[in-house]
């Protein structure tokens, strides 16, 4: 919700999920829509992260879609550049981009590169693609923005790659450390980077045990459950005193069966006549 909103009665917990579902629905058919336009790319995380991606822009961060730059924001930090379609999905759900621009989607000329670059698309508060930085950003933004006075909130949707990364826990120390509990952490775990599955590249469970360690405020839930999503945001803008992580699990390729088993899961190929069947997948899927 924006701050531009005017609300005569708070909605029930229930209306909410039942409104951010359908939200979460329609950033799946926006991610579908610019996976389609390449052929190819990280639509299994876009797919993935698009319930927790719903519950951030559409209920949890104040924003002004007409005015991304408006200084009284939250900032969402989309570490992990790769996921840039996954973002740009929920910009268009949330009215920062025009859902007609999802279609120049990595094209020369386009507002939305493959990966996040800040002075391109509206909404996108850093660059990313080397991982690991997002977190420091989030401590420096927190700390600044403390001082002014700011109210503003930062969030940091990192992955469980990015976990690997020592910078990550550096800022997570940072964050413990000044006691930043304007920053909320948000790890999408899908159990699978770049070299494989995460476990066999480098053990990071217990994560939730891990960030507790740092001094962190942990909570870990389904990551595709909004109820269970929108419980976490709301527990993690209420707690004061340290920053806060919802380690959030989630499933590669959600909501579309034929992507949620593909091999080759972490860059997708998607063969030309199956995006109507992902589509149709999608629809079949989704019960209102
Ligand atoms: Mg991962």
């Amino acid at each position: 919700m924006t701050s531009t909103d005017t609300i005569a009665e708070a909605p029930t917990r229930q209306e909410r999920i039942s409104r951010l579902r359908e939200s979460a629905h329609r950033i799946r058919h926006n991610a579908l829509l610019m996976g389609e336009v390449q052929g190819q790319g990280y639509i299994g995380q876009a797919l993935g992260v698009a319930d927790i991606l719903a519950v951030a822009y559409c209920d949890q961060l104040r924003f002004r879609p007409e005015d991304p730059e408006w200084v009284g924001r939250d900032r969402f930090l989309l570490s992990i550049g790769h996921y840039a379609i996954a973002l740009y999905a929920a910009l268009a759900e949330a009215g920062t981009i025009p859902v007609s621009e999802l279609e120049t989607y990595g094209s020369d000329e386009s507002r939305l590169p493959m990966s996040g670059m800040a002075s391109y698309t509206p909404g996108m508060e850093i660059s990313g693609g080397s991982l690991g930085h997002g977190l420091t950003v989030a401590a420096g933004m927190a700390l600044g923005l403390r001082r002014l006075g700011s109210e503003s909130r930062i969030f940091n949707l990192l992955s469980d790659g990015e976990l690997d990364e020592g910078s990550t826990w550096e800022a997570a120390l940072e964050c413990s450390s000044h006691e930043l509990d304007n920053v909320t952490a948000i790890v999408d775990v899908n159990a699978l980077q770049a070299d494989g599955p995460t476990a066999t590249v480098l053990r990071t469970e217990p994560v939730t045990d891990k960030w507790r360690a740092f001094g962190w405020h942990a909570v870990r839930v389904d990551g595709n459950d909004i109820g269970a999503l929108v419980d976490a945001f709301d527990e993690a803008a209420a707690h004061r005193g340290s920053p806060s992580v919802i380690v959030c699990d989630t499933r590669i390729g959600r909501g579309v069966p034929l992507l949620e088993n593909r091999e080759k899961a972490h860059f997708m190929r998607v063969e030309e006549h199956e995006w109507q069947i992902a589509r149709t997948q999608l629809e079949e899927g989704f019960t209102r």
